[in-house]
């Protein structure tokens, strides 16, 4: 593959398959996970960077002048910032001030600037400040992922189609992390629209409220929420699958131990749900989950220690 722009190699990700050889599950089952970690900034959001950015300039919400600005943990970031360089947009990111550091480290070196808002006020705190910023700064433009249809819309017409072309009717639970909610919701419609008999499972760490649970600290980056997400609404929704920091943990390792897949712990999550879900369902059922992001933006959390 020839590229001339970086955001050329963004999508068409591998799919892993697990089988009965590899956890246990019944023997004709199998749990396929999408390799997001292999997009170029190194996580599922660089395809809604780059539909964030091409549908602005669509939309006449962006021009060659305008400044970016997004409240995110950090993978929105690097995806949005990887897409403005194209066209040499400024980005400005607020990022609340727990977030890991390689992932602020990557957005300044595409060259965004970083705004930390302290991490009692989490991701709420990042929202309200970027909005006073974009009243203050001219010619900006405020994505707003939590609120942006165009955010399940990037998934909806990319990463939903990308699973259902790989696994059409061999496909029958789909069991995804919630952050934004938007790469829940966007593959979802998409794949129920193709067979309204897919199962939809939504991951969430201990310290989210999806499942009615207070919120709380949890360990587990980049999924788990403080307010019900707005895509959500309209979806069917089979079950909430609550992970605990230890159990997500203990997977991210024992993926990167037995299969060499060096994820993030928002993809031990996954699995961990997944693994549950192809329990549930009958022999010869195929899960299909997403592994969000890599490990080394974790490093200094020291996951595998
Ligand atoms: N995992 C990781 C590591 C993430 O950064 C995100 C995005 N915050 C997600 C999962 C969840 O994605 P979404 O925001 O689309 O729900």
């Amino acid at each position: 593959m020839i590229i001339s722009t970086i955001t050329e190699a963004i999508g068409s990700t591998p799919l892993y398959r697990f089988t009965a050889k590899d956890y246990p599950m019944p023997k004709n089952s199998a749990i396929y996970a999408k390799l997001e970690y292999m997009n170029p900034g190194g996580s599922i959001k660089d395809r809604l960077g780059e539909y964030l950015i091409n549908t602005g300039f669509a939309n006449g919400n962006i021009d060659h002048e305008t400044t970016i600005i997004e409240p995110t943990a950090g993978n929105t970031g690097i995806g949005i910032a990887l897409a403005a360089q194209q066209f040499h947009l400024k980005t400005i990111f607020v990022v609340p001030e727990k977030f890991s550091i390689e992932k602020q480290q990557l957005m300044k070196a595409l060259g965004a600037e970083i705004i930390h808002t302290p991490s009692e006020l989490g991701i709420k705190g990042a929202i309200e400040k970027s909005k006073s910023l974009a009243k203050e700064i001219r010619n900006s433009y405020l994505p707003l992922q939590f609120e942006n249809s165009d955010n399940p819309a990037a998934y909806y017409h990319t990463l939903g189609p990308e699973l259902w072309d790989e696994l059409g009717n061999n496909l029958h639970s789909f069991v995804a992390g919630i952050g934004s909610g938007g790469t829940f919701a966007g593959t979802s419609a998409y794949l129920k629209e193709q067979n309204e008999n897919i199962r939809l499972i939504g991951v969430e760490p201990e310290g989210s409220i999806l499942n009615g649970g207070l919120p709380g600290s949890h360990k587990i980056e980049g999924i788990g929420v403080e307010f019900i997400p707005p895509f959500l609404s309209g979806l069917t929704i089979d079950h909430f699958e609550t992970v605990s920091d230890e159990e997500g943990f203990s997977y991210t390792r024992q993926l990167a131990e037995k299969q060499g897949l060096l994820v993030g712990s928002s993809s031990g999550a996954a699995f961990a749900a997944a693994l549950k879900e192809v329990q549930l369902v009958p022999d010869g059922h195929s899960v299909v989950t997403i592994f969000p992001d890599a490990a080394d933006r974790y490093l200094s959390k020291n996951i595998y220690l």
